[in-house]
């Protein structure tokens, strides 16, 4: 079968054919309708090989949709021919955190070598992928595959953050979006959805402020030196109950610091690698400072629903298996208006 793997270090994604994957027991294999590209493809592809730990080779896709194809022995609860989403995060399923359905917060995955399909296990960026438990994967009947398949976690990652912070998004407060591309045009859609918070998206490129306001931003500004004035001026000099900031490097969190409210929410879910100063003047009064990860099952089912009923909607750019690593150099390039899907 095709698939799209990182082979070696600081080399970039390519274009292979493997040997089509067979189920073992409890396992499951998907024939894949849709695979995304996301950014932190290339936060793996960009370490060095002292601090990667993902194995290779590796094949990518840790956003995939696709229809179950062959079952391994024992697996109940899934229907040959149906279609499914992929929940990423895989964990135990045994733990406190597995338990209440937070697999992303598994706190025994990693001393058992569980590695998410893309991120350590083969992911779904091939024309089949195996999943490890029933449990992965959640139906979605006849939504289009290209269209659902980043909401696994260009919507998953945005929602979970989002949802911690809801409690605080009451009318007449103001959440940020740093960072409108794959993850923030779905955060500031979720934002509008389940807020009543007027919604700043900020970014560097204009035609990724065009899509925040296209999908709902109330404003849209240039991530600058103007930006935090441009807020303190728009929210009354208040400031934001909370900003997400999905990119995460050391300008925008320095921004995250300037514009959080007293008693608002950071929530840093880019890995740029920036840091905020910690201590007790480093951020207003009551101000908290989140890094989520991913989401939950039953979180992944509600984001779902929110596409369902037209409320959240991915911007989709398509690309062939034949495409696929130049779509990869878009993404790098910041060009990627949307979420890159790969349809193999
Ligand atoms: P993306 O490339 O699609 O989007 C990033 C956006 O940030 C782009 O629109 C870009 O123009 C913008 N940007 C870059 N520099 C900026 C700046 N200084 N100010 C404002 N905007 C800026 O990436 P993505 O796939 O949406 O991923 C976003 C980040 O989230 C990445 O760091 C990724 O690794 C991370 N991520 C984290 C989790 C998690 O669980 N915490 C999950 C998925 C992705
Ligand atoms: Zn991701
Ligand atoms: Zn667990």
């Amino acid at each position: 079968m095709k698939a799209i793997q990182y082979r070696t270090i600081g080399q970039g994604p390519e274009l292979v054919e493997i040997e089509t994957p067979e189920p073992g027991p409890g396992q499951i294999r998907i024939k894949v309708t849709a695979a995304g590209l996301c950014h932190s493809d290339w936060f793996v592809m960009g370490l060095p090989a002292e601090q990667y730990i993902y194995g290779l080779p590796l094949t990518l896709g840790h956003e995939g949709v696709g229809i179950a194809d062959k079952l391994g022995d024992g697996v109940e609860g899934i229907e040959l021919g149906a279609s499914y989403a992929i929940y990423g995060p895989w964990g135990c399923g045994q733990c406190h955190a597995c338990a209440r359905g937070a697999e992303n917060y598994c706190t025994r995955a990693a001393e058992l070598g569980i590695q998410p399909p893309g991120l350590g296990s083969p992911g779904a960026m091939a024309e089949y992928v195996i999943i490890d438990d029933a449990r992965h994967l959640v139906p979605i009947g006849d939504m289009d595959p290209v269209e659902t398949v980043s909401l696994t976690d260009a919507g998953l990652t945005p929602y979970h953050a989002i949802m911690s912070s809801k409690d605080k998004l009451v009318a007449g407060t103001t959440a940020v979006v740093i960072g409108t591309g794959g993850l923030g045009h779905v955060g500031i859609q979720v934002l509008r959805a389940v807020t009543s918070a007027t919604v700043i998206a900020l970014d560097i490129a204009d035609e990724k402020l065009a899509l925040a306001r296209d999908v709902g931003a109330h404003h849209a500004l240039m991530s600058d030196d103007s930006a935090v004035d441009e807020i303190r001026r728009l929210t009354n000099g208040r400031g934001a109950e909370a900003v997400f900031d999905f990119t995460g490097v050391q300008p925008t969190l320095d921004i995250a610091r300037q514009v959080v409210a007293v008693d608002g929410d950071i929530q840093i879910v880019g890995i740029g690698g920036g840091l905020l100063p910690t201590g007790f003047f480093s951020t207003p009064f009551g101000a908290s400072v989140r890094a989520p990860y991913w989401g939950t099952r039953s979180e992944l089912m509600e984001v779902l629903s929110l596409a369902q009923t037209g409320s959240v909607g991915v911007h989709v750019e398509r690309y062939s298996m034949e495409q696929a690593v130049d779509a990869y150099t878009r993404l790098h390039d910041g060009k990627v208006q949307g979420r890159a899907v790969v349809v193999p």
